[in-house]
């Protein structure tokens, strides 16, 4: 099929390159002339494992193509994805800028018949209102239907989860339209689901919001096991035994981030709120993880007294392991926070360096290595769980350190482990080993 994927972020770019790889003639059009121009170098504008290669092959094969001009993109096709940005405004609502203005740009260009297929989160009823604008400025004649498809990849794995997801969700009102974008989606043998639109919309946010309750509930319990004298290690295990619960999302720590959870959490907010309907529950979740990706700074405080005049390394900056995304890291508030409180912020990630530093306080030093930002520090902060981070042994942190103080967000180590040596050790939901 001719297909036309508008936006090349991290849904945009893997969708195109994952449906050229199944066979489709894949054409991707970006707004961002240096990120297309970097494709077509055989770069990839984000760091996600497997991509880069995975784009290369589908390039040379001719079965992928990157454009800046949207004509080209939508000559021919047949379906057109929709997957720009829906980031979130200050009131906490999706901004939809990007998607009305795709919907313009796919009216006037289409030159055939097509499927439009959103794969951006949107809120419910968005799809209807892309439609009706495809419908107020098509340029020609031809008929266009819309499809809610959403997308559930993750950074990190998101080539991998797009051939072997958990399902695929086709939201349609057409069953000609829903036909259509099946087909298009049997290769990936994944379990297809179908549904109207606006269930499709929902089912998206909702995931996603259940995620974030789950994060949120293991980090409540995670603060009451610190109380009560529990290890939150093995409460999440004796828990995750039991099938209805089930073992994943139930590791505690300095809580979610990325560019998904905390604006999808509070998009649904507001949309409840149209509806005149007060979430509570997913109040709750947001103010919880709030809290917790401070809670380093705060365990700091109450053991220093004050943190005037300590270095202080993060290990990991990025929102979670294997990404370079920096949307909505723990890091972003814990360095600001820190240089607030007199502190020097030393940081280190292996891949997410450069998207860091738009971020993070000027005032931050940047070094190469962990082990460099470790012995520059009075303090460590354990903020991403890399390989690379959990692979520092506790030997090393006594060579680097002449009195190593710990604080693990991300639980990396053993307890056990931690009591042979000379380390000071601090981790979520589990007793401190000094
Ligand atoms: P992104 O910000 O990484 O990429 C969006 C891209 O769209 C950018 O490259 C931008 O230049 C381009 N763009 C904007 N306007 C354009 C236009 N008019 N024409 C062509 N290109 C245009 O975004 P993302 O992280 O890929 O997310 C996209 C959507 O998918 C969002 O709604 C997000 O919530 C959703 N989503 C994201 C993830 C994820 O893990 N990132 C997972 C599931 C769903």
């Amino acid at each position: 099929m001719q297909i036309a994927v508008v936006g090349t972020g991290y849904v945009g770019l893997v969708t195109g390159v994952c449906l050229s790889d199944i066979g489709h003639n894949v054409t991707c059009v970006d707004i961002d002339e240096s990120k297309v121009e970097r494709m077509k170098q055989g770069i990839s504008p984000i760091f996600e494992p497997g991509l880069e290669e995975l784009m290369v092959k589908n390039y040379k094969a001719g079965r992928l193509n990157f454009t800046t001009k949207h004509a080209e993109a939508f000559n021919n096709a047949q379906v057109a994805y929709i997957a720009v940005g829906t980031p979130q405004r200050e009131d906490g609502t999706a901004d939809l800028r990007f998607i009305e203005q795709v919907a313009k740009d796919i009216a006037q260009n289409l030159q055939n018949d097509a499927v439009v297929v959103t794969k951006s989160t949107v809120p419910v009823g968005t799809n209807e209102r892309v439609k009706s604008i495809i419908l107020e400025y098509l340029a020609k004649d031809v008929n266009v239907e819309v499809v809610s498809n959403p997308e559930f990849l993750r950074e990190g794995s998101a080539v991998s989860d797009t051939f072997n997801g958990d399902r695929i969700v086709i939201g349609a009102d057409s069953e000609q339209a829903a036909a259509i974008i099946e087909e298009l989606n049997k290769p990936f043998g994944i379990p297809i689901y179908k549904t109207d639109i606006r269930s499709a919309e929902m089912i998206k946010y909702a995931s996603n919001a259940f995620l974030a309750t789950k994060i949120s509930f293991i980090n409540e319990i995670s603060n009451l096991c610190e109380k009560l004298g529990a290890n939150v290690s093995d409460v999440a295990k004796g828990m995750g035994m039991d099938d209805r619960i089930g073992n994943k999302f139930l590791q505690a720590g300095i809580g979610y981030g990325g560019s998904c959870f905390p604006k999808d959490t509070n998009a649904l907010v507001q949309i409840a709120s149209f509806v005149e309907h007060e979430f509570n529950l997913l109040k709750s979740v947001i103010q919880v993880n709030n809290e917790q990706q401070r809670l380093l700074l705060k365990k700091a405080k109450e053991r220093f007294g004050s943190l005037e005049g300590k270095t202080v390394a993060l290990l990991g900056l990025a929102f979670k392991p294997n990404t370079d995304d920096m949307r909505e890291a723990a890091s972003i508030t814990l360095a600001h926070e820190l240089v607030q409180e007199g502190a020097k912020v030393v940081g280190y990630d292996p891949i997410a360096m450069d998207n860091a530093k738009k971020l993070l306080p000027g005032e931050t030093i940047y070094t190469n290595s962990a082990e460099e930002a470790v012995k520059m520090a009075d303090v460590v902060f354990i903020v991403t769980e890399w390989d690379e981070i959990k692979s520092i042994k506790f030997d090393d942190y006594v060579n680097w350190l002449e009195v190593p103080v710990i604080f693990d967000g991300r639980n990396c180590y053993d307890l056990e482990e931690a009591t042979k040596y000379k380390v000071e050790y601090h981790s979520i939901g589990r007793k401190s080993i000094k």
